[in-house]
């Protein structure tokens, strides 16, 4: 499960809580993934419905259950490869 967190800036009037939504400070996101892997990484946004979205997708990749999210390469066709 990856939580999300702010880092603000230190010029934030909300530096003092990570849990703090809604300034424009970075947002990161920690935890463990569902294959025992611990990360801590920046979210790659200032929104934190974003960060949530890709923590969530993290999650997903990570999840060695999940083939919906992971289709084999062996599915693309050759002639889509040729032309790259
Ligand atoms: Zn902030």
């Amino acid at each position: 499960m990856l939580r999300v967190y702010t880092r603000h800036s230190a010029d934030c009037d909300h530096a003092d809580n990570a849990q703090w939504r809604r300034c424009r400070c970075q947002k990161w996101f920690r935890g463990v993934l569902p294959n025992g892997g611990a990360i801590r990484e920046s979210g790659g946004t200032r929104s934190w419905e974003r960060a949530e979205r890709n923590a969530r997708n993290k999650e997903a990749e990570a999840n060695p259950t999940c083939i919906d999210q992971a289709p084999p390469p062996t599915q693309s066709p050759p002639s889509a490869l040729a032309q790259e």
